[in-house]
């Protein structure tokens, strides 16, 4: 059994194509969807991330606007900032871009942020929804995860009924994972730092999805002949190069597919974002019209 590679580059650029063209068409019923970040302090990579969603967003024809706070920022400032952005009706969603200066809490912020404009989807009350089946066809769904399922749809796999093994217990990333994996009716374990023998679970996953933030964690003995590996990873090593938290070189013999890094899942997270925006935006809209604020 041969790898083959999920494209997440190649899939999201054509999500950002067909969000461009729904854009483009609410545009002509006077909806212009709009994205506010916050980046607060100068952490490099962030301001690599918030530049990649700023371009993003100019392909799907989505308006932006950086709001880039200094690092010294206070929490009181930096909630009345979001306050401010979520009066304006002129803005869709809203993301502060992660992680946060010392000092500054992200429970607070997340908390913060109004649910209807919640483009990551990291707010309880739409994490609640996710988990209560309560979360209909236009969620706002946490990118990452949203991204990975639309990988194996478009890869034509089929959870329901399939032992799917996410490894990573993050609010970001394994948990609504699991959430989505189990609303497709999937069986679903979930891995973690204490999880013992971690091998011998990660085994038994047709789908197993590997977003523990350690470089190269899963190799050939981690995973069964023919699953479906899915890599969240991305680790910069010494020698510049990018790998991911599965030895894709030793895997790919075995898996049916594999999603590469660069090129796998990290583009589509962005493309859920600009897809969460244009959600919002089409929601918000709607409930105007309704008369209902939320
Ligand atoms: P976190 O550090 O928040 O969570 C990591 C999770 O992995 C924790 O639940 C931890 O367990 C678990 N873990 C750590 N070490 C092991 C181990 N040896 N065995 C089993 N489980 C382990 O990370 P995130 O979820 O935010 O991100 C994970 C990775 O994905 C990172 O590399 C990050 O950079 C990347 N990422 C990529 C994105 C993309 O778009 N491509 C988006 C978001 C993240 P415990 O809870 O016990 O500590």
């Amino acid at each position: 059994m041969s790898g083959n590679r999920l494209d997440g580059k190649a899939l999201a650029a054509r999500c950002t194509q067909s969000l461009a063209k729904e854009v483009e068409d609410l545009g002509r019923e006077g909806i212009f969807p709009s994205l506010a970040v916050i980046q607060v302090g100068e952490d490099p990579a962030s301001t690599v991330y918030v530049g990649n969603k700023e371009k993003a967003c100019q392909k799907a024809g989505i308006r932006s606007q950086i709001h880039r706070l200094p690092a010294d920022t206070s929490m009181d400032a930096l909630l009345e900032r979001i306050e401010a952005l979520n009066r304006d009706d002129a803005v869709h969603g809203i993301l502060v871009q992660l992680p946060l200066p010392a000092g500054l809490d992200a429970q607070r912020v997340i908390l913060a942020i109004d649910p209807a404009k919640d483009v990551d989807g990291f707010h309880p009350v739409n994490v609640g929804a996710l988990w209560s089946g309560l979360a209909g066809e236009d969620a706002l769904l946490p990118c990452t995860p949203a991204g990975m399922m639309a990988m194996l749809e478009d890869a034509g796999v089929d959870v329901a009924g399939r032992h799917c093994v996410v490894v990573g217990r993050s609010n970001i990333v394994g948990k609504p994972m699991a959430a989505l994996l189990l609303a497709a009716h999937a069986t679903v374990s979930i891995c973690h730092s204490r999880t013992r023998d971690l091998a011998s679970i990660t085994r038994q996953g047709e789908v197993v999805v590997a977003a523990a933030g350690v470089p190269r964690l899963l190799g050939a003995e981690h995973i069964q002949p023919g699953a479906t590996v899915l890599d969240v990873g991305i680790h910069r090593l010494p020698d510049g190069s990018l790998c991911g938290d599965v030895d894709t070189q030793a895997v790919e013999g075995k898996a049916q597919w594999i999603s590469p890094v660069p090129g796998g899942v990290g583009p589509m997270t962005i493309a859920m974002l600009l897809r969460n925006c244009v959600r919002a935006a089409r929601r918000q809209a709607g409930n105007k019209a309704k008369g209902s604020s939320l």
